[in-house]
């Protein structure tokens, strides 16, 4: 097992990172959405060292990390390759789908490029969730491509039972109002802190002193702790 997965999860302060991609990522920056209203993009991030490591990160029992950051060429050179960085607010968005799959009862799966998008990406013109790591794009569940009006309202609902926290495109033609080829289920712009972390007043790159903080391993540890029931004689009624 490789050191990073004994630690856990990165987290890194995105000003600290190198111009480039400081200049991709734009943590701390006002964007607007598409009726005008500003929203301050994320500035910690998890930091993935590579496809290894994505794929053998389990953000829930059925979700791995490498599923939220599969880029499609409209991004920025830069993050297609590793460590690659996604927000940490994905964290919660893997535990919407994690619902979401239950009441589908089916695989749920993310499109290429379907969950984070960077600023930089070529589509992104105002704010959408995508930008947060809080939204996320699913053409197929089970078996089912979902292309009909039917299958996506009937998910769609589903979604939106889920919680107050959850939106979605309603069916429609227009590319980012709605949808008629997926689902897109939206946890809006949600900004996360690991508690690990130590946040800074200053908005200026610390090279000298990066900031960043390893995350316990949550899940995975209460799991370790759990003292297993005594054996006990089993009947075979
Ligand atoms: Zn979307």
């Amino acid at each position: 097992m490789s050191e990073e997965v004994v630690k856990g999860l990165k987290v890194v302060d995105a000003f600290d990172l190198d111009d480039e991609l400081r200049t991709i990522l734009r943590p701390g920056e006002m964007v607007r959405d598409e009726h005008g209203r500003r929203h301050r993009l994320p500035r910690y991030f998890y930091e993935i060292e590579s496809h290894e490591a994505a794929v053998a990160t389990k953000l829930t029992p059925h979700f791995g990390l490498n599923e939220f950051v599969l880029t499609d060429l409209k991004e920025a050179p830069r993050l297609h390759q590793y460590p690659r960085y996604v927000p940490c607010a994905v964290r919660l968005l893997a535990f919407y789908l994690q619902q979401f799959r239950a009441a589908a009862g089916g695989s749920v799966h993310i499109a290429v490029n379907g969950a984070y998008r960077s600023p930089a990406h070529k589509l992104a013109t105002n704010a959408t969730s995508h930008m947060w790591g809080t939204a996320a794009d699913i053409y197929r569940i089970g078996s089912n491509i979902l292309k009909t009006k039917e299958q996506i309202e009937k998910y769609n609902v589903m979604a939106e039972d889920l919680s107050e926290d959850v939106s979605v495109h309603p069916y429609g033609h227009v590319t980012g109002k709605d949808a008629d080829d997926h689902v897109h289920l939206d946890l809006g712009f949600i900004l996360l802190i690991p508690r690990e972390i130590s946040e800074d007043r200053m908005e200026q790159p610390q090279e000298s002193r990066p900031r960043f903080a390893f995350e316990e391993r949550r899940r995975t540890d209460r799991r370790d702790q759990v003292v297993p029931f005594p054996e006990t004689a089993t009947k075979s009624d």
